[in-house]
């Protein structure tokens, strides 16, 4: 199986609860949730729509929501990309290997996390 996924999304799948911005979107997020788990995944990381993206009512014309609040989003994704090179195409479990050890405190993520809606619900963010 191969997976797309925005660089944002990594930190994204590792703190989800099962919540999200419609039933589609959720049901979605608990397949590539899954999916991410398997030995016999491989990632490719973007800073565009991705495997997430594709069910979620907030994608508008392959933005997320519009210009200004999908800058922000790019920027969040390309925050996360600078410190896993994007080129690769990653074995599942081992990229997420690789995110436990870099993103790892609340200081680590301050600029990609800050502005989150999901804060009170994120498993990752509150294990910081
Ligand atoms: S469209 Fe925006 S809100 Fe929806 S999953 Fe993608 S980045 Fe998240």
């Amino acid at each position: 199986m191969k997976l797309v996924l925005r660089g944002h999304h990594l930190l994204c799948l590792k703190g989800f609860q099962g919540y999200g911005y419609s039933e589609d979107f959720v049901k979605n997020m608990t397949e590539v949730n899954a999916k991410r788990k398997s030995e016999n995944t491989t990632i490719s990381l973007t800073d565009s729509p991705d495997d997430i993206c594709k069910a979620c009512p907030n994608l508008n014309n392959d933005l997320c929501e519009n210009k200004k609040q999908n800058k922000r989003i790019v920027e969040m994704d390309r925050e996360v990309l600078k410190k896993i090179d994007s080129t690769k195409e990653f074995n599942a479990p081992e990229l997420f290997e690789k995110i436990d050890t870099i993103f790892n405190t609340k200081e680590s993520v301050s600029k990609i996390c800050f502005n989150c809606s999901w804060h009170d619900k994120c498993l990752f963010y509150q294990n910081l």
